[in-house]
């Protein structure tokens, strides 16, 4: 394992620039995708990575590949980055991080004169946050064959359904020529801030992620009777919201039960008639069960099965669940999660294993190419908010343990 230091001030700098693309009052950003504002961030990009000696590749995706030449320039590269684009009302660290560490990373390859085996990429995919374009992920999610290019390129802009992704990539001058996809990948490290309280709570400045939770996510219809509210006494109601409330306090219950990877949240939820004085006949709502072993995810859905079928029997209800989307967990490349572990250990950065809450570009790229992430504290654990904060020390140890950990792949150490 080598062990590397990168310029945390430089890093710091090239951070803070490409903040003040879309800057906003407080001291966040918004840079939402394919804006004239995302254009100048990607150009700002491109121009950084030339004057750091690296070609540039846009595919038909409008994904922007960064090339530095390994000495044997045929192995398929090992690939780093994330996203510029941004929410609304979003931070200055979530995706420029990844994409600002890869740049720190061939920057400090320059300064040393170091060559690499296998040629070293940065990436910036298009549109992740999916804010104004959904779904989120388009990019890599093209890039590795979820979505369909064509059907990628039709999505419509949310606030202006005739602007599609496609013609805006041409507006900004982003629609690349490259095949998107048809490019071999080695490997795909992505630095990104954790998005969560964990590590800032743990005092940790490394997070090695081994890899994002699975989804379940459900539609439940309770349906009871209505009647009205003062002639009818108390052991001849079936009412529908008890049931749902009784099944809801069994989400939470059930969340707890898996404690601490399970995630489980209702937060939509219809009542009908929704009127004072009827009693509820009918309720809907959505169940969001995450948990990064499917084992138990598979008893998480038992178990909320036999809540909802106990709730309903004992107020003489209907209860119909039905799963409605489902996301495997994704666990991370082991050979690629220890390389991260070891830099790590070897820059004496205190670390501890991590699952993603979130989705992230890491997430597709998982099912082409070996795949790790690292992660750094944020402040409060806070993201996608104009105070979206990280220290400068963290910011360096996450993009010093991606450098290391990328080497080891590029000179086939791993
Ligand atoms: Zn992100």
């Amino acid at each position: 394992m080598t062990n590397l230091k990168i310029d945390g001030d430089r890093l710091w700098q090239s951070l803070m620039e490409m903040a003040k693309i879309g800057a906003t009052e407080k001291g966040g950003n918004c840079r939402l995708a394919l804006t004239d504002l995302d254009s100048q961030g990607r150009a700002l990009f491109i121009g950084w990575a030339k004057a750091a000696g690296c070609t540039i590749g846009v595919d038909r995706m409008g994904n922007i590949f960064a090339r530095r030449p390994g000495r044997n320039d045929a192995l398929s590269p090992v690939l780093t980055g994330s996203h510029l684009d941004t929410q609304p009302t979003g931070g200055k660290f979530d995706g420029a991080y990844g994409v600002m560490a890869g740049l720190e990373v061939v920057r400090t390859l320059n300064d040393l004169g170091y060559e690499t085996e296998a040629p070293i990429e940065i990436v910036a995919w298009t549109n992740e946050e999916g804010s104004r374009f959904s779904p989120a992920m388009v990019g890599s999610g093209a890039f590795t064959g979820v979505f369909a290019l064509d059907v990628a390129l039709a999505t419509r802009d949310n606030n202006a359904a005739e602007l599609t992704l496609g013609a805006e990539l041409q507006r900004i001058g982003f629609a690349g020529d490259a095949p998107v996809g048809e490019h071999p990948v080695a490997a795909y490290f992505e630095a990104h801030i954790e998005q969560g309280p964990i590590l800032e709570a743990a005092g940790l400045p490394i997070g090695v992620v081994t890899g994002a939770q699975g989804q379940r996510w459900y539609e439940i219809t309770v349906t009871g009777q209505e009647a009205h509210a003062g002639p009818t006494p108390m052991p001849r109601r079936r009412d529908a919201l008890v049931g749902a409330a009784r099944m809801i306090d069994a989400v939470n219950r059930i969340g707890h039960a898996h404690a601490p990877y399970a995630c489980a949240t209702v937060g939509f939820v219809q009542v009908s008639p929704n009127s004072r004085n009827t009693i509820p006949g009918r309720v809907f709502f959505t169940v969001d069960f995450r948990h990064p072993d499917n084992d138990v995810l598979t008893r998480m859905d038992r178990e909320l099965r036999a809540a909802c079928t106990e709730a309903a029997a004992t107020q003489q209800l209907a209860a119909e669940v039905k799963e409605f989307w489902y996301f495997p967990p994704t666990p991370f490349d082991a050979r690629m999660v220890a390389a991260v572990r070891e830099a790590a250990k070897a820059q004496d950065l205190p670390h501890q294993d991590i699952v993603s809450g979130a989705g992230h570009d890491a997430v597709y790229m998982a099912r082409v190419a070996p795949t790790a992430m690292i992660f750094v504290p944020c402040v409060g654990g806070i993201s996608h908010n104009e105070i979206e904060d990280a220290k400068p020390d963290d910011l360096t140890a996450g993009c010093a343990v991606l450098l290391n950990a990328m080497l080891d792949c590029a000179d086939g150490a791993a």
